[in-house]
């Protein structure tokens, strides 16, 4: 407020003191003594093809704004200029990299810009801002080698790859997917190899998978992995609901979890139930199986699952039920596990080495543990009715974790066997599978030590 006086005092003076010459100064005009801010980093890399793009701002308004470049042996080069006629409180200015050849493909230079205000101050000349910006220029694209893949992905199932990344400066690496689902590596076995595994979701037509490695300087490279797509036909099944059903768990998960629960609503309470307790509970289950877990490994020893003794299966990964009541389809869903049922209160096992990353109650699935196995492999043991590990807990292979019940929806004493890859549901029958391990798992890492140890990897 002072400063304002102050300034329009200055002002007057001013305009007292040059005469006419600034008549046409208008009540806009400042003797702010603050300088414009220019937003950027110290620091960064350019790729020499997409635009800088720098936020500058002064309260009295922008007048002038200079972008140069200087090399490192003190060339200067103007990448751009500008004078406001109307000065702007706040301009997005825009660097166009210059024309090839311009500069070296690679090196350090100093990129500087130079902002002056509107402000009357300096003996009218504004306020000056100048900001320097250590540029590396990087125009070099990432290297992708895929060394070894697993032959084929089936549809609900798991593909996986082994590749070398080279790059001085790697910022971003995952595989794109058709589907927007991005899957990330872990180091693996020597410096500058990646591992990852990828899913092809039940309900997804097309499987493509993607490896995508970006700079610092946003050189970018992708590399499509050569898998063979296998179609699978899921089964499909219609269940007629009966009103004991529908008056039994329904109803207490309905009440348990409904907020606007009415007891004569049996169809919606269905539709709530299997629909939407279904996705919060899905979504639960998805955030809890997406870490990796060792974000470097040498060895991913899987074993195949074997979670129920004598467990008989009595539902199938990727059924697709349609219930009907009244002769009617009234909702759908995919049953994204494997049910086996032995006896009572059965012991279940964990097959493998992992942590526990989930202990809890979760709707329709009832009490459920996940453990994470490496790799982005998680198992889910769900309807128990005791657990006998706690979160964050590290199993060993073999240990019993939890006993069989019906909690959730489930009817008789079952388990819910899943088996999730960095958040998507895949076939457990590829992980109870020992000769799919060894062909998809086992052998690919093999092949890949193999080609990195003994140079084949032309990398
Ligand atoms: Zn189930």
């Amino acid at each position: 407020m002072r400063n304002a006086v102050v300034g329009k005092i200055f002002l007057i003076l001013l305009i007292a003191g040059f005469g006419y010459g600034y008549y046409y100064l208008d009540s806009n005009l400042m003797i702010e003594r603050d300088k414009p801010t220019i937003k950027i980093a110290q620091k960064l890399y350019w790729n020499l093809k997409d635009s800088l793009e720098v936020e500058i701002e002064d309260e009295g308004g922008i007048r002038f704004i200079k972008a140069s470049i200087f090399e490192e042996n003190g060339k200067e080069t103007t990448l751009t200029q500008e004078i406001f006629r109307e000065s702007k409180k706040t301009f997005n200015l825009k660097i166009v990299p210059p024309k090839v050849g311009f500069f070296p493909r690679s090196g350090k230079a100093r990129l500087q810009i130079e902002v002056v205000d509107n402000s009357l101050w300096n003996l009218l000349q504004g306020n000056r801002a100048i900001s320097k910006t250590l540029i590396y220029i990087d125009t070099v694209k990432p290297q992708i080698k895929p060394l070894v893949n697993s032959y084929s992905v089936t549809k609900g199932g798991v593909g996986f790859v082994i590749f070398g990344v080279k790059d001085k400066r790697l910022k971003k690496l995952y595989i794109e997917t058709n589907y927007g689902k991005k899957f990330y590596p872990v180091k693996f076995y020597k410096k500058g190899y990646f591992a990852s595994l990828v899913a092809w979701p039940i309900d997804k037509k097309e499987f493509k998978a993607t490896i995508v490695a970006i700079d610092k300087a946003n050189n970018t490279t992708r590399e499509r992995v050569r898998f063979y797509i296998k179609n699978r036909k899921y089964r499909e099944s219609t269940i007629t609901l009966n009103s004991k059903f529908l008056a039994g768990k329904i109803k207490d998960l309905a009440m348990q979890y409904k907020k606007d629960f009415e007891v004569h609503n049996e169809i919606q309470n269905f539709a709530f139930v299997n629909e939407e307790l279904r996705e919060t509970d899905e979504k639960r289950i998805h955030k809890k199986s997406l870490k990796r877990g060792e974000l470097f490994i040498k060895e991913f020893n899987i074993k195949s699952f074997y979670p129920l003794k004598n467990g008989a299966a009595v539902a199938s990964f990727g059924d697709h039920r349609y219930y009907k009541f009244n002769n009617k389809i009234i909702s759908e869903s995919y049953h994204l596990g494997l049910d086996l049922a032995s006896i009572k209160n059965a012991d279940i096992k964990t097959s493998n080495d992992g942590t526990v990353v989930y202990a809890g109650k979760s709707g329709i699935y009832g009490k459920s543990l996940i453990i994470n196995h490496g790799l982005g492999v998680h198992s889910l043991y769900s309807h128990c009715n005791e657990f006998l590990v706690e979160l964050d807990e590290k199993v060993k292979a073999g240990q019993v974790i939890a006993k069989s019940g019906k909690t959730g929806l489930a009817l008789g004493d079952h388990l819910h066997f899943g088996i999730l890859v960095q958040g998507i549901e895949v076939r457990p029958a590829e992980w109870m599978d020992k000769a799919w391990i060894r062909k998809n798992i086992t052998s690919i890492i093999n092949g890949a030590k193999y080609m990195i140890d003994n140079g084949k990897d032309n990398f």
